[in-house]
């Protein structure tokens, strides 16, 4: 469903990612670790188009994204897939980026009905639905202030949910919660990625939850992919020297 292909990113003499090849199949969890600085949420955002690549492909359903003009300067190849793209995919961030001024259920019911001009009756349906099952059915017309962080993160998740994506991308999603409610978000992105259908991509350092979760692990450094495979290989026999000693510092 998706695919990197030597894909290169600077910020200005920055070089972050320096030929990063990846495939994502469809419904495939696949979690990326590595250090602080390593290019992990650049990887996501550019999936997100939030960012275009310095050079390379990134191929979305089988359409690249970009297209090299003649001065080698990327612009979206086709408006209209860039946008479908878009909202094929979903994305939760560390913060959980809430509209303040709105009830939980409307946060979840305004990209439906304001973006995709969905009827209000089928969103709120939809989004009474997710938000019961992040566990916060009882919650609806509370607004973000009267929640805890891990419940905010919940919403965020049921609010992408409600666009029904192919692909969900997780960015430290719990980084900046309390430890204490680090679990009860793991658990909900556990039980969607029981689910099956979806593809996900999750950024973490939580090593416990990647192995329990992911089909597959990514180690990223240095902007390129250093490791990858099976959670029990990357974690457990990889000689990479890197890899054992960034691993090292979640014992
Ligand atoms: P962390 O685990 O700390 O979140 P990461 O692996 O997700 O790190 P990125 O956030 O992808 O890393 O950032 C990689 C590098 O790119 C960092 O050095 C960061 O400062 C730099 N960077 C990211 N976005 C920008 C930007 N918009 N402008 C300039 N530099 C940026």
């Amino acid at each position: 469903i998706v695919m990197y292909k030597d894909v290169h990113k600077s910020f200005g003499d920055v070089k972050v990612l320096r030929g990063v090849d990846l495939d994502i199949k469809p419904a495939e969890k696949v979690a990326v670790i590595g250090p602080s600085g390593s290019g992990k949420t650049t990887i996501i955002r550019m999936l997100m188009t939030l960012e275009e690549p310095t050079s390379g492909d990134i191929i979305v359903d089988g359409k690249n994204l970009w297209h090299m003009e003649k001065g080698g300067k990327l612009v979206p190849a086709n408006e209209k897939h860039l946008r479908e793209v878009r909202g094929d995919i979903g994305m939760v961030f560390q913060h959980f980026n809430l509209f303040p001024h709105m009830t939980i259920l409307e946060n979840c019911m305004t990209a439906p009905v304001n973006v995709q001009k969905e009827n209000k009756t089928s969103a709120k349906e939809r989004s009474i639905e997710m938000l019961e099952k992040v566990g916060l059915g009882d919650k609806l017309d509370n607004y973000p202030s009267q929640l805890s962080g891990g419940q905010k993160q919940r919403v965020a998740m049921a609010r992408a949910l409600v666009m029904r994506p192919k692909i969900m991308l997780f960015d430290e999603v719990t980084s900046a919660l309390d430890p204490e409610l680090v679990g009860e978000v793991l658990e909900v992105i556990r039980d969607i990625a029981k689910e099956g259908e979806m593809a996900m991509v999750l950024v973490t350092h939580e090593m416990e939850f990647a192995r329990d979760v992911a089909d597959r692990i990514v180690f990223l450094d240095n902007g390129v992919i250093a490791e990858q495979g099976p959670p029990a290989e990357v974690l457990e026999n990889s000689t990479n020297e890197r890899l054992q000693s960034f691993l090292h510092r979640f014992r």
